[in-house]
């Protein structure tokens, strides 16, 4: 039934990480249940197969909504100071576990290893996030219009939050959402990417330890595999008030339908086509680290990776060429092997995507800059690795305006004042990230007016790609409009109620209305 992997290594990392038992050899002998069909989890780093799960039926996942339901009376109940020593409890074991969690992002997903420790540690930080804001989970206080009256406002569980992931960051998303959740009072039900379920179980192995040591339920966190047929299960599902959906924009048109057909919440983190400006008065060398990390960084895999840079036409080919010169440098290959830039796309329909890309722009009149190519040979076993590419291209092109996800970079001028470029890095149907690489003061304010950036991110003399946890994530457009992480995103898990209280003995109406008895 289950799958095999020769990789002792990951064998060892999967023990550490209790997925798989200390005397289970090399194999990682993993079954989740004896029903549903399974699903392969096939690693873009060497092409193997790491291990099958089954996808959960739904039968099953009927009895994880009523385990979560019969969780959310005990969690709610609990104060939230304490969910958050719940949640430092987590973050200790995520800590502990940093090193192996990472090897199997870097290993399931084909991000590199240090994107992969990276990952676990953007948990380590919303985790602590959460615990700090379990203290702070604060309402207002209003003045009442009649005397004798209090008015404030608090906030309370929603219940079920539905989360649904992506496969790029496949431990990072269920945490930012999660992390608050859990200190809002809410239990979680988890469907990761079909493409990465295994970086799942060993996170939902991690928070079970947790709440068994503190004799709380395993409900509070719960997780179902499968696709899309199982992510509709919660998105039709009445009894989860929110679903916070990450991935494409197709996928994030399809969830807010079907939840909003219900008045559900939903919280989207679609796609991105993420551009930097580049002024006269930049730095070139660290335009060209943000923008080279910004495009061939996870592959080309990141919802904020840069897609399209926009040059001032009066030192395009100086850029051009640095940028040209850096992709000269880049090394290819296996992602754990930490002297590799660039490791896989995640699988061989993305190869075909980034293709499909490469020779559109052509057709749509552009050139080709950088040769992409897939590479084949010794350690490209896997027929994921690929070539990052740049082409020069217009931002009107059908190719431009659809986010491929794959190392491909777009080059493009403008002329005239900032307002052109910002004219043209709006002039695409997403709104995520965007940034502008300047040391001028008036063009950085500018871009960051109202008549600026339209994005949800808007950073000067940094990159597209990389954000903290400290500041609300998510973007506008097509991006979905979802705030997640930081600041006070946190409100969304929460439902709203303002509550007056009268202190007298009378009953006076607000606006003054008179209704005498
Ligand atoms: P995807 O849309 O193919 O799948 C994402 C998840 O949605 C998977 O778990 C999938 O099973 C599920 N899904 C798909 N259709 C569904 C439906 N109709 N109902 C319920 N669930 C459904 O995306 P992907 O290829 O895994 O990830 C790449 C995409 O994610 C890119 O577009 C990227 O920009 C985006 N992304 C966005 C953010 C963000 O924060 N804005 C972060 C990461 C990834």
């Amino acid at each position: 039934m289950a799958q095999t992997t020769d990789n002792a290594a990951i064998a060892e990392t999967l023990k550490a990480l209790e997925i798989i038992s200390e005397n289970a050899g090399t194999s990682t002998g993993l079954q989740t249940s004896n029903s549903g069909t399974l699903i392969t989890s096939v690693s873009p780093v060497d092409g193997k197969d790491i291990a099958s799960v089954t996808q959960t039926t739904p039968e099953e996942y009927e009895q994880v909504v009523q385990t979560a339901a019969e969780a959310f009376k005990v969690w709610r109940v609990m104060p939230a100071p304490q969910r958050g020593e719940v949640v430092r409890q987590f973050n200790e074991e995520l800590r502990r576990l940093k090193e192996p969690l990472g090897k199997l992002v870097s290993y399931e997903m084909g991000k590199s290893y240090q994107e992969g420790l990276g990952e676990v540690q953007e948990m380590i930080d919303i985790c602590d996030f959460a615990v700090g804001l379990s203290r702070q989970l604060h309402g207002l206080t209003m003045h009442s219009e009649r005397p004798g009256h209090r008015m404030y406002e608090q906030y309370h569980p929603l219940g079920i939050v539905g989360i649904i992931s992506a496969f790029n960051f496949p431990v990072a998303v269920w945490s930012w959402n999660t992390a608050l959740a859990w200190v809002c009072g809410d239990v979680c039900i988890w469907k990761p990417s079909e493409k990465t379920p295994l970086t799942g179980i060993a996170c939902q192995k991690i928070a079970a330890r947790v709440f068994a040591k503190n004799n709380l339920p395993e409900g509070i966190s719960c997780l179902i595999n499968g696709d899309y047929t199982v992510g509709e299960l919660m998105t039709k599902d009445e009894r989860v008030p929110l679903v916070s959906a990450t991935g494409s924009t197709r996928m994030g048109k399809q969830v807010a339908q079907t939840v909003g057909a219900r008045l559900g919440k939903s919280l989207l983190e679609l796609g991105g086509n993420n551009a930097i400006i580049v002024t006269p008065d930049s730095d070139l060398k660290m335009t060209v680290i943000g923008a080279v990390f910004g495009a061939v960084g996870t592959a080309g895999q990141r919802c904020t990776s840069t897609r399209r840079l926009i040059i001032h036409e009066s030192i395009y080919d100086k850029v051009k060429n640095a940028i040209v010169d850096a992709y000269g440098q880049l090394r290819i290959g296996n992602p754990l092997d930490e002297n590799n830039h660039v490791g896989p796309v995640i699988d061989k329909d993305a190869v075909k995507n980034y293709q499909n890309a490469l020779t559109k722009v052509v057709e749509e009149g552009g050139k080709i800059l950088v040769e992409g190519g897939v590479l084949e040979g010794e350690g490209y076993e896997s027929g994921c690795y690929v070539k990052p590419a740049i082409a020069e291209a217009e931002n009107h092109y059908e190719i431009v305006q659809h986010e491929t996800f794959a190392p491909v970079l777009y080059l493009m001028k403008y002329s005239g004042e900032v307002e052109n470029a910002i004219e043209l890095q709006n002039g695409v149907r997403q709104g995520l990230s965007s940034a502008i690489m300047t040391n001028n003061l008036r063009e950085a304010e500018r871009f960051l007016s109202v008549a600026g950036s339209d994005c949800g991110i808007a950073n000067v003399n940094i990159g597209t790609s990389g954000a903290e946890i400290g500041g609300a994530f998510g973007g506008e457009k097509e991006t979905g409009g979802g705030r997640e992480s930081g600041s006070d995103a946190w409100k969304v898990y929460m439902r709203r109620q303002t509550n007056t209280i009268n202190y007298t003995t009378e009953l006076p109406l607000a606006q003054g209305i008179k209704f005498d008895l």
